[in-house]
């Protein structure tokens, strides 16, 4: 069980709730958005994506879902059952860098082996979810960013849920430059097969907080539960479980 906590909002006085572990709260009231620890308001930009679909509209997108693709069983749309939608404005961490990575390394697949340089320069709008326990597959998910506004309470739906960040702003940097890392690696051992020096430079441009609306989605197929992620902003299904069909041929 978690404990609820509550501060009082300094811009319309309402009690903003907070859980252990939250570091950002939004007042659910006035929009105001708060640093729990010092009080203080949240000064940097916060955005928001808006949500186009109501508890009703949500089930095209899902059934298209579930009717399209060779992989879904024939009868999916027709036989299963939406049992939850639910619409959670997510809070992300948007960090746009330019990161370059110079490196060596040996390619080892021809004989003699070669030592080769190079370089990889990229920009990135990189994503990084500011909760915690939360799973959310963010490389799957492609952030309508062009849709972004500034965070306005007035939008949020009454049957929509707001999550506060559990990640800070210093974090949400440090991880991206860790995953940014990571991936530059990956994309180097394509081109060589040991890695000698690799030197990375990540700098970063922009960080916005963004509120972004997914649909937590749960749907029952024949006696078993599946969940599906979809986008509110777009309809897009972020990530969806499929039935196995098995082997039921004959
Ligand atoms: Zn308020």
């Amino acid at each position: 069980m978690s404990i609820i906590q509550e501060i009082n909002c300094a811009h319309c006085g309402a009690p903003i709730s907070f859980e252990p572990g939250e570091i950002i709260a939004t007042c659910k009231y006035c929009g105001y958005t708060v640093v729990i620890e010092t009080g203080k308001a949240f000064t940097f930009e916060h955005s928001m994506l808006q949500n186009k679909y109501d508890p009703t509209q949500i089930e095209e997108p899902i059934k298209n879902w579930m009717r399209a693709g060779f992989l879904k069983p024939s009868d999916l749309a027709r036989k299963s059952k939406i049992a939850e939608k639910t619409l959670v404005y997510l809070p992300f961490w948007i960090i746009s860098v330019e990161a370059e990575s110079i490196y060596k390394g040996v390619f080892e697949r021809i004989t003699p082996p070669v030592v080769k340089e190079g370089k990889i320069e990229k920009k990135y709008d990189w994503l990084a979810l500011a909760r915690k326990a939360t799973e959310f597959p963010t490389k799957e998910y492609d952030v309508p960013l062009a849709g972004k506004i500034p965070y306005n309470f007035r939008k949020i739906e009454a049957f929509a849920k707001v999550l506060n960040s559990e990640v800070d702003r210093n974090e949400a940097v440090e991880l991206t430059r860790q995953q940014i890392e990571e991936h530059h690696r990956y994309l180097v051992q394509q081109d060589v097969d040991r890695i000698i020096e690799m030197k990375n430079e990540v700098e970063v441009d922009q960080i916005v907080y963004l509120h972004a609306p997914v649909w937590f989605v749960k749907y029952e197929y024949k006696g078993k539960t599946y969940q599906l992620l979809i986008d509110g902003a777009t309809g897009t299904v972020i990530k969806g479980d499929i039935p196995s069909t098995g082997f039921g041929i004959f």
